[in-house]
């Protein structure tokens, strides 16, 4: 595997793995909450408030969005990561194995989809029928928290299996269209960077482009467009915002939000916070108008919200960008069982080793 490439690959893993640590402090908390618990701004581990929600986890380590983003790799890295080898049956046991050792996190789609008792002879049945129950109207972020995993698939080899790949294991829990469109522009952006190539508008509209080839619903597709829009938009603006930056540097990053368009995905505030698509714009917006890895998730998570999804898709797509040199070592050390990540790390190499 290229020396850049694995760089880039170590960003992605860990900056998922910060990003989700860190932001656990933010979530279920709105943006004006946000700057009364934390005055300076969130950016330690371990300033992170003991609550009874975040208290569960210890400073620096990861939730259930790492843990099934690591249930993906883990079992792509053991089955092969052709649409052939790939092998559903067993990344739906992994989510359930980690369910029963530890579940915390969990949201509530997920739950009554994993604890349904047939979830694991047809796991996309079930999430269909539970979605349906739920008046079709359900589409939280739980795919797309674990999608940026999707990078290591062969999407060089050909790119429409890499996308029916992506959609089928979005659809073991989430069989919402939005979500199956929030879980293919992420990960095929991801792939991009991954790979070296930063036009993430560029990368969105070839994703738009596999995603109606593969025949996901239209509506959801407009949808999506609108969501990147908004995400990406905030470029013109980007002028402005570096300026009030050069004014205030230790809070530079609530000025930036206010002028580089992420306080219009309203992460923080209204019903909707873990909506699928807000987390995939998250991201992308964070990917996008970034001068560096915590310029983008800081302002992401020290919105609150759903803030360790946020924060878990932002940093892997910051991460893949800015490589593993780009992470403050102290949020690389500081994390709880990284270990694991290194294993992965470890075995990716061959598998990306002959695509280039
Ligand atoms: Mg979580």
């Amino acid at each position: 595997m290229s020396p850049i490439i694995a760089e880039r690959l170590r960003g992605l893993v860990y900056g998922q793995a910060i990003g989700d640590a860190l932001g656990v402090g933010g979530e279920f908390h709105s943006a004006h909450d946000m700057r009364r618990i934390y005055p300076e701004g969130l950016s330690e581990y371990e300033q992170i408030r003991r609550s009874s929600h975040a208290g569960v986890w210890k400073p620096g380590e990861w939730t259930d969005d790492t843990e099934q983003f690591l249930a993906v790799l883990e079992s792509l890295l053991d089955s092969g990561v052709a649409e052939g080898d790939v092998d559903l049956g067993d990344i739906a046991r992994r989510f359930r194995q980690w369910l029963a050792r530890d579940g915390r996190g969990i949201g509530n789609l997920t739950f009554v989809v994993l604890t349904h008792e047939c979830f694991l002879e047809a796991p996309h049945e079930i999430a269909r029928q539970l979605w349906e129950q739920r008046g079709r109207r359900s589409a939280p972020n739980g795919a797309v928290m674990r999608t940026a995993s999707l990078a290591i698939l062969p999407w060089e080899r050909d790119l429409q299996a890499a996308a029916r790949t992506v959609r089928a294991i979005c659809e073991l829990t989430h069989a919402d269209p939005r979500c199956a469109w929030s879980c293919l522009v992420t990960s095929f952006v991801a792939a991009c960077l991954v790979r070296g190539d930063d036009d993430i508008p560029g990368a969105c509209e070839r994703a738009m482009v596999c995603g109606r080839a593969l025949g996901l619903d239209e509506a959801a597709g407009e949808e999506t467009r609108s969501w990147i829009e908004m995400a990406l938009c905030g470029e013109r603006r980007k002028g402005r915002a570096i300026k009030f930056i050069g004014h205030d540097p230790g809070r530079g990053y609530c000025l930036k939000t206010l002028y580089a368009g992420l306080g219009d995905l309203s992460l923080g505030h209204g019903p909707g916070q873990g909506y699928t698509m807000r987390t995939m714009a998250a991201g992308l917006w964070a990917a996008w108008h970034a001068e560096s890895f915590a310029d983008g998730l800081l302002p992401v998570i020290n919105s609150g919200g759903d803030a360790d999804t946020n924060g878990a898709v932002a940093g892997a797509l910051l991460g893949a960008r800015f490589g593993g040199s780009g992470l403050p070592l102290r949020w690389v050390e500081g994390l709880v069982n990284r270990e694991r990540l290194d294993a992965a790390l470890q075995r990716m190499q061959p598998v990306l080793g002959n695509e280039r």
